[in-house]
């Protein structure tokens, strides 16, 4: 029964059994979770905890995008990770976490980050984008290349005790250059970050994806939802698109 592609499992319902009673995901929003393939770029602090949320919640297939390998400094906030990885591809090392904690949904590894090289290609195999990088030019690239193909693309970012995720759905809403037209200034490749911070900013991304995905209501279009843990405030500002956006005017 597994092949049907609209209806789900017993062993589906059996692991599923707890949010499938969650006001209005049921079966039909489970089967879109399993129908999906998200990929994950960068599976850090950010979209470590992210992937492994998707993972729990049923996504059908998981692309997870990483460069680079696993260094002693990664390890506070690093969930996917383990000691005995360090000096190894970061992205085999989550692969690996996320294949034992749940075996029946698909994992693709790609070991290098986002470029112009492959970004059509990495966009085109997914359903749903979660951009978990820390470089603004990586998080510009995947927002040019989700807003070609109109794929939607939900973008989380932090800083020190504070973090931002935007849910992007082209031609609806605001994209990442309607808000940056430009790398801003002062913006820093390395900056302090405690793993816990981090693991929520990446749960509220998880959760605007996952009811895009399985057709809940209350997605934050067109809204900037920011979170500072140091007062514990959530805070939802409203964001326009640019009509003269150098990236998205066109839709
Ligand atoms: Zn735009």
């Amino acid at each position: 029964m597994e092949d049907i592609e609209n209806e789900l499992s017993d062993r589906d319902r059996a692991i599923y059994e707890w949010q499938l009673n969650v006001p209005g995901l049921g079966e039909q929003g489970q089967v879109k979770l399993r129908n999906s393939t998200a990929l994950v770029s960068r599976i850090g602090g950010l979209g470590g905890p992210l992937a492994l949320s998707l993972a729990a919640a049923g996504i059908g297939k998981l692309i997870l995008v990483h460069g680079g390998h696993l260094r002693p400094d990664d390890l506070n906030r690093q969930i996917l990770m383990r000691h005995d990885y360090l000096g190894k591809n970061r992205v085999d090392a989550a692969a690996e976490t996320l294949r034992q904690f749940n075996p029946h949904i698909e994992i693709e590894t790609v070991a290098e980050n986002f470029t112009e090289g492959n970004a059509a290609d990495l966009v085109e195999r997914a359903d749903i984008v979660f951009d978990a990088a820390p470089l603004f030019e990586e998080r510009f690239l995947m927002n040019r290349e989700c807003v070609l193909q109109q794929k939607p693309l939900i973008d989380c970012a932090m800083f020190n005790m504070e973090g931002q995720v935007i849910p992007i759905v082209p031609g609806e809403t605001a994209c990442l250059a309607c808000l940056y037209p430009e790398v801003p200034e002062h913006w820093k490749r390395r900056f302090p970050v405690i793993g816990a911070v981090s693991a929520l900013i990446a749960n509220i991304g998880a959760m605007e994806g996952i009811k895009l995905i399985a057709g809940l209501s209350g997605v934050n279009l067109n809204r900037l939802i920011y979170f500072d843990t140091l007062a514990m405030k959530l805070q939802k500002v409203k964001i326009v698109r640019n009509p003269d956006c150098k990236i998205c005017k066109k839709l």
